[in-house]
């Protein structure tokens, strides 16, 4: 039998309604001759809802108690897709990530993949089963602990079993009709791409467009797994959402392909921190083992022995960085005056594998910031990326303006 994966996410299962909209499209795809696994998502709202409880409960949490917390919003949302398949007369059956197994590493809140046997799952489809039901963002740990693949691992649920058991398709049904050149949400005049390359999706992703996680995107490009983002809420065909592929099968030609944002960003500064060689080791090294994920990097010059060090993390980590970096002072390991937590800022970024062989973009980018009058904080850039870090009320304006000022509303 051919089979699909459909991947359906909060928004698509927010309720008993939408779960029923959800699997008509589940059992039109049976009609059609498909096996297909379903990966479900969390009703929208419940796993935020359960992270606060969480840090409610434990500010500096046990990452192992967290994800036995958050992890089980799919846990509803899997049974119920499953019972709404069996009234609607297709055999279906749910499967939580430790029942598959799923196999992970015990990296707690951020575990990765390590096997997903099939022998389960083929056995009932062998059965007459036609529909296995699997609760995304979770698996199983060499420990046998419930772990959690990081915000959004849903979709990496997804494309992870489309590689596993071959499937003709991955397709991720969200709550809009495709990826756009931003997100829908802030620039109205955000255009709908009909394909986009697995490089750029990957820089996207992971400096902040939601639409699919990271991770999904990398797995998809390494077990070329056919990756589609469509509309749970519209009527699909072959040629509906858009298609994340390779690089050559892309006929545009810019060198801005998207902008993407991130509110989730803080900026910390230690001032006045003494400058020696092995200085950046004695900070970063504290901060890597506290699992705090740095991002942008500036050292200003050094005066008199002394220099200012700034770099960002994500927001829900601030905590975490200044005790990682109070204890290394305690300890005497690092010595500076003062620590800064900004988190009024957001980071805004243009992605483009153009960029590689347009020159400019930089000075295009910088104006357009300009011109609004929006001061750049930090700077940093990749081949295929520019980033900047701002104040977060310019955030919306931002990328509005570098939409503009890079006319993505316009087809190449
Ligand atoms: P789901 O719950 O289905 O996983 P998400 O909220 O995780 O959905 O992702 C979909 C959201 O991603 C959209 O509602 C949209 O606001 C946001 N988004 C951000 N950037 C983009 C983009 N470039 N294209 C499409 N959607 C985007
Ligand atoms: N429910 C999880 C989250 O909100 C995973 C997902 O939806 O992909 O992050
Ligand atoms: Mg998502």
């Amino acid at each position: 039998m051919p089979l699909l994966v459909m991947k359906f996410g909060g928004t698509s299962v927010a309720n008993l309604e939408r779960i029923q909209n959800a699997a008509a499209k589940v059992k039109r795809e049976v009609e059609r001759g498909y096996d297909v696994i379903v990966i479900v998502s969390a009703m929208s709202g419940k796993t935020n809802e359960l992270v606060g409880w969480v840090e409610q409960t434990s500010p500096l949490y046990d990452a192992r108690e967290y994800d036995a917390v958050t992890s089980s919003g799919e846990n509803v949302t899997a049974g119920l897709m499953a019972l709404r398949l069996q009234e609607m007369d297709v055999p279906a059956r749910s499967w939580q990530g430790w029942q598959v197994p799923i196999l992970t590493t015990s990296a707690h809140g951020a575990a990765r993949f390590i096997d997903i046997p099939r022998a389960h799952i083929d056995q009932k489809f062998a059965e007459g089963m036609k529909v296995a039901v699997v609760a995304g963002f979770q698996g199983v740990s060499p420990e046998g602990r419930i772990t959690t693949l990081g915000r959004g691992g849903s979709d990496t649920t997804a494309v992870a079993f489309a590689a596993a058991f071959g499937a003709e398709r991955c397709d991720i049904y969200t709550d809009v009709d495709g990826v756009y050149t931003t997100d829908p949400r802030i620039a109205k005049k955000a255009r709908k791409l009909d394909k986009i390359a697995f490089e750029e999706m990957l820089e996207l992703a992971s400096l902040g467009a939601k639409v699919l996680q990271t991770r999904s995107v990398e797995l998809a490009m390494r077990y070329k797994v056919r990756l589609r983002v469509v509309s749970s809420f519209e009527e699909i065909d072959e040629n509906s959402g858009t298609l994340v592929c390779a690089e050559e099968d892309i006929m545009e030609s810019k060198a801005v392909s998207g902008v993407a944002y991130s509110r989730d960003e803080a900026k910390m500064t230690l001032l006045a921190v003494a400058d020696r060689p092995g200085i950046a080791a004695a900070i970063f090294g504290p901060l890597a083992e506290a699992g705090v994920n740095v991002d942008m990097i500036v050292q200003n010059i050094s005066e008199e022995g002394h220099t200012d060090m700034t770099f960002s993390c994500p927001t829900d980590q601030v905590l975490r960085a200044q005790t990682a970096l109070d204890a290394a002072k305690a300890k005497g390991s690092i010595a500076f005056q003062g620590l800064v937590a900004d988190t009024d800022v957001a980071k805004i970024s243009v992605v483009g594998i153009g960029m590689r062989s347009h020159a400019g973009v930089a000075a295009t980018m910088f104006k357009a910031l300009a011109a609004e009058g929006i001061n750049i904080k930090v700077i940093t850039t990749s081949e295929i990326k520019i980033s900047v870090l701002i104040d977060r009320k310019y955030m919306e304006l931002a990328v509005q303006a570098l939409h503009d000022a890079f006319e993505l509303d316009k087809a190449a």
